[in-house]
């Protein structure tokens, strides 16, 4: 279902709203000192970043890690706002974080994938910003929960709070593997349809975990229509107090941007157009045809439950389900389609079967 939320986009700045995508929100994970965070926005300012962010108060995992320098961080961040006219952001986790940021001039606020998890954290949040005006961007739940994500931008936005965002930052998962956080694409592509006019930002540097994966994450982001990125940017990135392996400097930003291939994300041009539509109509020719076999397999996999039910017979044969899958894998091999997808399709018609199966098995007819 899609959620009316009237978000506005932010378009006073003229920067969510102008044709040339991405927005770059960069700065270090952590203000350090007045040095580091000064020195780092200078360099991102000479590149043309016009958005500085920098975490004051660290929700860290585990105890004894460096967890911000707190308040005494907010009047570096208005100097910098001051002296070089860039746009400052802040994470947020409570109401004294809110009000200390106002009080302060912060820009923009953000809400950490830990506190998004956190309902009361969240509602806490969005009372204290009550009246307030500014963009809030909200990262994702740590955990792969939509529900949860939407629920913080219903949160914010029954408060008033209508200049929302949305940051794509993956999902922990406890089984490591190339990234840090697990993309999960298929949900923040979910919310957008869900929130069509939310603006989505997407954090490679918290997916990655690691610097040498933030070009090819931006990448994908920006070829699926993402209209910003926020990305961790330090002037020693060795050196930083929080997240070292995935900071990069300026000079690498600025590089990893000039690299980026920006596609249309909504093509104008006719014949373009027109070649699109004509695929399109392509497209939904074939998924009525997937429809209709799945329809007719659906039916014969009906009358199989009939007999096995009469004759009772088990629903499952491993047998038969170990050849179905191993011959539909040679088939993907040899079609050089990817075997993950086939598996993963056949393995959800197979649990479908045997649930219409089990169906039938345990009606009572009279
Ligand atoms: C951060 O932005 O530095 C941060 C702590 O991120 P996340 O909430 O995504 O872990
Ligand atoms: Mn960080």
């Amino acid at each position: 279902m899609a959620c009316q939320l009237d978000i506005q986009p932010c378009s006073e700045w003229n920067l969510f709203s102008r044709l040339q995508r991405p927005l770059v929100i960069a700065g270090p994970c952590s203000a350090e000192s007045e040095e580091q965070l000064f020195n780092t926005a200078t360099l991102l300012k000479n590149n043309g970043i016009e958005v500085l962010r920098a975490g004051i108060w660290k929700p860290r995992t585990r105890p004894n890690c460096f967890e911000g320098v707190g308040e005494k961080g907010l009047p570096w961040l208005q100097y910098i706002q001051k002296t070089l006219g860039l746009k400052v952001a802040t994470e947020v986790a409570n109401a004294h974080h809110v009000e200390a940021a106002l009080k302060q001039g912060i820009d923009m606020l953000w809400i950490g994938a830990r506190s998004t998890a956190n309902p009361f954290v969240v509602q806490e949040i969005a009372e204290a910003l009550k009246g307030v005006n500014i963009p809030v961007l909200v990262k994702n739940p740590v955990n792969p929960d939509i529900e949860l994500w939407v629920g913080a931008f219903e949160r914010l936005y029954i408060c008033g709070i209508k200049k929302l965002g949305a940051i794509h930052r993956g999902f922990s998962s406890y089984n490591s593997n190339r990234y840090r956080n697990t993309p999960q694409w298929q949900i923040p592509i979910e919310l957008k349809r869900r929130i069509k006019q939310l603006p989505l930002f997407c954090d490679p540097s918290h997916i990655s975990g690691h610097r040498e994966y933030i070009q090819e994450i931006s990448q994908k982001a920006m070829d699926l229509g993402f209209d910003g990125l926020i990305i961790e940017s330090h002037i020693q990135p060795d050196c930083a107090l929080s997240d070292a392996a995935q900071q990069i400097t300026p000079q690498q930003l600025n590089d990893i941007l000039k690299q980026l291939i920006i596609r249309d994300a909504h093509p104008n041009n006719s014949s373009s157009h027109l070649i699109i539509e004509e695929l399109r109509e392509k497209i939904d020719t074939l998924d009525n045809s997937i429809l209709e076999a799945l329809t007719h397999r659906m039916k014969i996999i009906e009358e199989i439950g009939h007999y096995k039910k009469q004759n009772n017979i088990t629903i499952l044969q491993p047998d038969r389900w170990e050849n179905i899958l191993s011959r539909v894998i040679d088939e993907a091999r040899k079609n050089n389609l990817p075997v993950e997808l086939v598996e993963r399709v056949f393995k959800a018609i197979h649990q479908a079967s045997i649930d219409r199966q089990t169906d039938i098995m345990n009606r009572h007819e009279k």
